[in-house]
């Protein structure tokens, strides 16, 4: 890590969709409340890609979602920048670009960059579009809250796991969400994910930063979001014994 920890997010003019440049500020949040120094850069697509100790990449429609990938492969920072032990949060459209293929608009196959091992064609199933609920196989992460919203369905490589076995929502679209690989992650969640799910910002921090442990923060209000969140999808009963028990589920 360089002198402050560096929080790249990806192409927010074309990976903007959702919100989940949010993660980026969460990020840089938990980090400065620790003491850790955190530099936030938005990094456009007009220029070449800075690099950082953590990128997280967001939703975005179809055709800036190709683009983002066309432009990314050409750039090839942030392939090397993982080769060197970035980490990496890739959600919805940022995470069918980072694996091996994905489809654009009228469905034909666009090579991804290839980072996790994940295949994306479009679902032949109606849009996924709601609340989800996911058991993190990360250790220590729990029970993962999120929305979806995306028409793709992914198959996973056998050089991934599935970042969680689905409680609740679509996913990947056989009963898992997302991928993770070394440092790398992929969901379909947004929230943004991290603001809901403060166990995985941490993660990641811990990752970034090789501390071993962070300083705990009052997360009431966090944690009072996601205890609704997932009551409303689960019940109020089950949202409470999965909260208890969802560290490191395999689905
Ligand atoms: N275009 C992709 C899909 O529909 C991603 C959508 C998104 O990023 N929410 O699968």
């Amino acid at each position: 890590m360089a002198q402050a920890l560096r929080i790249v997010v990806v192409y927010p003019d074309l990976l903007g969709t959702y919100g989940d440049r949010g993660n980026g500020i969460v990020l840089a949040g938990r980090a400065r409340r620790r003491g850790v120094a955190a530099e936030l850069v938005e990094a456009t697509s007009d220029r070449a890609l800075p690099r950082g100790d953590i990128y997280v990449l967001g939703g975005g429609e179809d055709a800036p979602q190709v683009q983002a990938a066309e432009l990314l492969a050409r750039d090839g920072s942030l392939a090397e920048a993982v080769a060197a032990g970035a980490v990496v949060l890739a959600v919805c459209a940022g995470y069918q670009v980072l694996g091996t293929t994905f489809p654009a608009a009228d469905g034909a196959p666009v090579p991804g960059l290839g980072l996790l091992e994940v295949a994306t064609a479009k679902g032949r199933r109606r849009r996924a579009v709601g609340e989800a609920a996911v058991a993190a196989t990360i250790p220590g992460v729990g029970l993962l809250s999120g929305f979806e919203n995306h028409a793709g369905t992914s198959v996973l490589g056998p050089g991934v796991r599935p970042l969680g076995a689905l409680r609740h929502g679509v996913g990947n679209g056989d009963g898992t969400d997302g991928a993770w690989s070394g440092r790398v992650v992929g969901t379909y969640l947004h929230g943004p994910v991290l603001a809901r799910n403060p166990a995985l910002a941490d993660t990641l921090l811990t990752w970034a930063t090789g501390m071993e442990s962070l300083p705990p923060l009052d997360d009431h209000r966090e944690e009072a979001l996601r205890a609704e969140r997932l009551g409303a999808v689960l019940g109020r009963a089950g949202g409470r014994r999965l909260r208890r028990r969802g560290s490191g589920v395999d689905p």
